[in-house]
């Protein structure tokens, strides 16, 4: 098949999908064409025919036919992007939570339409193949997915970037409930091949690791130093093809795959150790085998520092390596062609390896290399929680990278006695506080600072938490440097969390705004005039209830619960967190059902409360939680009296793709962080652009949204920043909550008893001693109030009808903000001053 510039006259009679959209004018792809090139990858590259394919087969053919088109772009990019010798951005991330590719790979080349319609009259169904494909799932959350959604806009907006981070064998584990409880499975997203990704063995890069460093003297006395490690390993790169909408712009991600260095083990291979050489083989290949699944936690694990650097290093020698092929030993213009970005501090060693090689290997002075890093570099920050800074012990960091070890020393001391010292004479305290050197019985190497200190820019993730980072994180920092401090609020692409995630609405929004509101979401303002025109309100409303009719299928084939699609579907999905407080609405349900109990008349809608949640297989409380919401959703499902007034659903293995099976059925949106918690959050974007209601605290991106969609169309609830602040002061005692509340009281009560876990008094009661005992670090009793009232209001707006459907209207026409296309153009204005390329 190939995709030719499109001329006056149709190649066949068949229609062009978005014929009307001229973005797509360079695949002028027929049905016809789409179905023969399917046919053929079946035969050639799958090795089948239609008469035996299996779905997988049909699957992996029509990705084939799909990257036909695709990777013939991938290499025009990158020789465009050569030739203009352009400045580039490197996004540095040790998560891309990508999800499913194929859908969104067809969205974003506009054939869609043509390939559902393809393999149709081949007597294959579109949904069923797509469901072929495994989640890419090389992330935890929040920050993989925002990776994953910048790539996709820096391709849309044609920048010259690259996404660098780990290929890892396994990416975050697949969740299953066994009698309620979370039970971790590998995840093998590649087990059978992915068609999707390019090996590039001619870009296998070295890393060493280990060992000792030397103190030399040149000829002239100058010190040098010579890192003699202990051992090499090979970075594999593989590449896979990140498609912009209207593919003109097809980047890459760029992942590393950890293998033994072949040359390094023939020593003890010779000596007769072969057992031992493979024990290298297997250590090495250890590096890229797995994700670590932890969300906002710092687990310091030796190897976790060795993932780090091992992509940093293989993508700073990648970086090198594409800018001496056009610039030769000449480094004046490094600083132009590159901007790193660090996605949280997880990459922060790239700053001191950057530093090494510059005076290692170039041989630069000292304030030349610093020069160039300072000018490279910069850092988001994506969490103010304590347990979330990343820090490494001093005895770790000298035995794995000992060289970054004095590097870090260098620019430690520099930094205390010519700018600290400048700024805070004779501050022992405060030089204490700044030092990327912590002191006490183990020193530890706080990433934090290395990094804001190493960058130029500085950015957080929301207004509130950009401004959180200054005055309570880096206030001493920002003193020094008031201009490094900035904010980029978070946003999602569009193309998969609208067009393609919810082609109902997207179909809708089409007959009324301009076609090309996928790129210029803004436009979706054009909807708030519809708000109240009843016809539009209605076939809204039509597409919402259609959308929980699908999700109330997927429920009943993964959990066999039944749930009315007329019912107010009540979503939360999220990582389990103390802090995003999945207790809270847990309680409230409680309180809920414990109303109807008391009063079968209790006045309120139908409600389906469902979550979505995976717990770091280490994280006790978290666990406790869903073991909790499950089985009260057992009670309470199974409970004739209350009958189908209140069901709860937990939906196992919460991921990329059953998100897009679930934000387009949502009514209400939770998002009840404690304020000031939550850095940004944008599954709150995702939610409230697919029409669903937040109910939400003043926090993270949550304030925006509720500035754009106006305080009637989102319900706030809960203690602000300075009220948290305050409380704290002022000393929390949850017990007075518990003895001031009756409600409270009876609910937390209940879970003493073996009212949910029949014969098993107390094994709830965890979370009660939780809520209690340890304090309730989350203020999750002194909002509670405030939140069943927020709800009180949820169930009026939902009984009106028309009021509720204006909300949601509202909401979706007013998201424009949140797209991630947004986000990157701030990122270009205020960080790294690219240029649009266009590949043509
Ligand atoms: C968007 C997304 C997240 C982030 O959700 P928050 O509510 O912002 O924490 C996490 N996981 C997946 C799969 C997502 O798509």
């Amino acid at each position: 098949m190939t995709a030719t510039r499109r001329s006056g006259k149709k190649t066949s009679s068949a229609k062009t999908s978005n014929s009307t959209d001229n973005i797509f004018a360079q695949f002028d792809v027929s049905v016809e064409d789409f179905k023969a090139s399917i046919v053929k990858h079946l035969h050639v590259t799958v090795g089948t025919d239609e008469n035996k394919a299996s779905s997988q087969a049909w699957w992996n053919a029509t990705c084939a036919a799909v990257n036909e088109l695709v990777f013939e772009r991938v290499t025009r990019t990158q020789k465009t992007h050569y030739q203009k010798d352009t400045r580039a951005v490197h996004y540095f991330s040790l998560e891309f939570l990508m999800g499913r590719f194929l859908k969104n790979n067809l969205t974003n080349v506009g054939l869609t339409e043509i390939a559902e319609q393809a393999l149709n009259e081949l007597g294959i169904d579109f949904n069923h193949v797509c469901e072929e494909e495994p989640d890419m799932a090389l992330g935890n959350g929040g920050l993989g997915r925002l990776a994953a959604c910048f790539v996709d806009s820096l391709a849309t907006l044609n920048y010259p970037a690259i996404g660098y981070g780990i290929h890892y064998e396994h990416g975050l584990f697949t969740q299953e409930i066994q009698h309620g409880r979370q039970v971790e499975r590998p995840d093998s997203w590649r087990e059978y091949g992915n068609p999707w990704e390019i090996c590039r063995p001619e870009s296998i890069q070295e890393i060493p690791l280990y060992g000792y460093v030397e103190t030399k003297y040149d000829d002239a006395g100058k010190i040098q130093k010579e890192w003699h490690p202990g051992r090499i390993i090979k970075g594999v790169p593989w590449d896979i093809p990140v498609v912009g909408y209207g593919a003109n712009t097809v980047n890459i991600l760029r992942l590393w795959e950890s293998r033994a260095s072949n040359f390094f083990n023939w020593d003890v291979f010779n000596a007769g150790g072969y057992l031992d050489a493979q024990v290298e083989n297997v250590q090495a290949e250890t590096i890229s085998k797995v994700l670590y699944p932890n969300d906002n936690t710092d687990a310091g694990k030796e190897l976790r520092l060795i993932q780090q650097y091992f992509f940093c290093a293989c993508s700073i020698k990648d970086i090198i390596r594409r800018y001496k092929r056009a610039h030769g030993n000449d480094w004046s213009k490094f600083v132009e062609q590159v901007v790193i970005q660090l996605n949280d501090t997880h990459p922060a060693i790239a700053i001191p390896e950057l530093m090494r090689i510059l005076i290692d290997r170039v041989e630069l002075d000292w304030d030349t290399a610093w020069g160039m890093c300072q000018q490279i570099f910069a850092y988001t920050n994506h969490t103010l929680l304590p347990e979330a800074l990343e820090k490494w012990s001093v005895r770790l960091f000298e035995k794995v990278l000992p060289r970054h070890l004095e590097i870090i020393y260098e620019i430690n001391s520099r930094f205390l006695e010519n700018i600290v010292e400048q700024h805070f004479p004779d501050n022992d305290e405060i030089k204490r506080k700044l030092s990327i050197i912590e002191e006490g019985s183990e020193k530890m190497v706080r990433m934090g600072n290395l990094s804001v200190i190493g960058s130029f820019k500085v950015n957080g993730v929301a207004q509130i938490h950009s401004k959180l980072v200054k005055s309570d994180l880096f206030p001493e920092f920002d003193q020094i440097w008031p201009d490094k401090f900035t904010n980029v609020t978070n946003g999602v692409t569009p193309r998969r969390w609208l067009k393609s995630c919810n082609p109902r609405l997207a179909g809708l929004i089409s007959e009324y705004v301009d076609l090309d509101w996928p790129v210029h979401l803004d436009k979706l303002q054009a909807l708030k005039s519809l708000a109240e025109d009843k016809q539009f309100a209605d076939k809204y409303m039509q597409i919402k209830l259609e959308n929980k009719q699908d999700l109330a299928a997927v429920i009943k084939e993964l959990t066999d619960i039944e749930v009315d699609p007329n019912a107010l579907f009540d979503i939360q999905i999220k990582r389990l967190h103390e802090y995003k407080r999945q207790q809270l609405n847990l309680i409230h349900i409680m309180a809920l059902y414990r109303r109807l109990l008391q009063n079968p008349d209790y006045d309120m809608p139908k409600r389906v409360f469902i979550f979505g949640a995976k717990a770091a297989p280490g994280y006790y409380m978290a666990k406790e939680i869903i073991y909790a919401i499950n089985k009260i959703a057992d009670k309470i499902n199974h409970d004739e009296r209350i009958k189908d007034k209140l069901k709860v659903v937990f939906l196992p293995n919460y991921r990329v793709s059953l998100a897009e099976k679930m934000i387009p059925a949502a009514d209400v949106s939770e998002q009840i962080s404690l304020a000031g918690k939550e850095a940004s959050g944008t599954g709150n974007m995702k939610l409230a652009l697919n029409g669903a209601i937040t109910i939400g605290t003043l926090d993270g991106a949550n304030i925006e949204i509720a500035e754009e969609a106006g305080d009637d169309n989102v319900v706030i609830f809960g203690l602000d920043v300075d009220q948290v602040k305050e409380l704290k002061n002022q000393g929390y005692n949850p017990w007075d909550y518990y003895y001031a509340n009756a409600e409270i009281k009876a609910v937390l009560d209940w879970f003493d008893t073996d009212y949910f876990t029949p014969g098993k008094p107390g094994e709830l009661a965890e979370i009660k001693r939780n809520l209690l005992d340890y304090g309730d670090n989350y203020l999750t009793l002194a909002d509670f109030e405030s939140y069943s009232d927020a709800h009180k209001k949820i169930d009026a707006l939902y009984q009106d009808k028309a009021k509720w459907a204006k909300m949601a209207i509202i909401n979706t026409a007013t998201m424009g903000k949140f797209n991630s296309d947004r986000s990157i153009q701030d990122y270009v204005n205020n960080i790294w001053s690219l240029g649009e390329c266009n590949i043509g």
